[in-house]
């Protein structure tokens, strides 16, 4: 077994090695639950790549996604991602029927001309329904051109993809551009919520996010929720949909589907009635929702 060391990211040494992995199969997809705390149901998934790496086993993306951010790499690597996720959410969907597939999406792809021809052949390719695909995308994207910013959300949403915009609350978004780009989804930076316990004022961040996503229309949900204190207010800010370790760790292909088999989903229009207890999580390990 390895050593819970970090291996030392070595760019001139990962580099050459990524495009190669893609070809060999290192890469793998895990899962994160996106779960509705108002009625303990999972909303998504979002898909979190892992390289298995031949010699230095499994990688985590802080690895090694800004090596391939720089070398140019995560464009093929982040084509795989997508192909790859819309290709399990067969699976997913045959489990437990519709839910969100989210998917990371870093601006160096969203950059290249033919991303959005691309994003449709998948679908197409997967069968993939764009209305349960949403792409996850960092603020970074307004250091790009804003004309063409504009161009490149109207052709996703055009297909039916959802836009989120992740880590939100960090980066490099002014308020102007939430009234010119219409996003679906704010997604809380977790810096912000788990810092909601400790009388810091991200408390009062998380609600502000909260308002404002409702001012522009569009919804809300928050990452790296630990803590069931931070689950609860979350609900009583009004944010329901929420990921994070109380619920499940991100984990491979078939202990997501485990999970599906097991936790009520909401069908599109149809909620099942559960005993809603946005206060306790997954038992650990057991892919089983404590609903009692
Ligand atoms: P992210 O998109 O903000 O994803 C959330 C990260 O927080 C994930 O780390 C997840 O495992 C972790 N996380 C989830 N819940 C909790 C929690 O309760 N507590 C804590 N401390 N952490 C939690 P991960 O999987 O290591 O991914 C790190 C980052 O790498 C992602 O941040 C995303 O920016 C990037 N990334 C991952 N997969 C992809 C991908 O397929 N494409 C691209 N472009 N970027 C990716
Ligand atoms: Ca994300
Ligand atoms: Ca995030």
């Amino acid at each position: 077994m390895m050593a819970s060391v970090r291996p030392t990211v070595d760019s001139s040494v990962f580099a050459p090695q990524l495009d190669a992995a893609i070809q060999q199969g290192e890469f793998e997809l895990y899962y994160q639950p996106l779960i509705d705390i108002s009625n303990a149901s999972i909303h998504g998934v979002e898909a979190l790549i892992r390289w298995n790496h031949p010699e230095r086993g499994p990688l985590q993306p802080a690895d090694f996604i800004h090596v391939a951010e720089e070398s140019g790499s995560i464009v093929p690597m982040g084509s795989w991602v997508l192909r790859q996720a819309c290709t399990d959410f067969r699976s997913m969907r045959l489990a437990k029927g519709d839910l969100l597939l989210s998917v990371n999406v870093s601006t160096r792809q969203l950059d290249e001309p033919t991303f959005v021809s691309d994003l449709s052949d998948i679908l197409q390719e997967t069968g993939m329904p764009a209305r349960l695909l949403q792409l996850e995308i960092t603020e970074s994207i307004f250091l790009m051109d804003s004309v063409v910013v504009g161009a490149l959300f109207e052709a996703i949403r055009a297909l039916g993809v959802k836009i989120a915009f992740d880590d939100f609350g960090t980066g490099y978004s002014s308020l102007s551009y939430l009234e010119r780009f219409h996003v679906d989804v704010l997604k809380v930076d977790q810096y912000f919520v788990q810092h909601m316990s400790d009388g810091h004022v991200s408390t009062e961040i998380v609600e502000w996010i909260v308002r404002l996503a409702r001012i522009v229309g569009t919804g809300v949900s928050a990452e790296g929720v630990e803590s069931r204190e931070q689950a609860a207010a979350l609900l009583g800010l009004g944010c329901n949909i929420a990921q994070g370790f109380l619920y499940s760790k991100p984990v491979p292909l078939n202990e997501i589907l485990a999970m599906l088999q097991h936790v009520p989903v909401e069908a599109s229009g149809q909620r099942k009635a559960v005993h809603a207890r946005p206060d306790v999580g997954w038992t650990p390990g057991s892919a089983l929702y404590a609903m009692s």
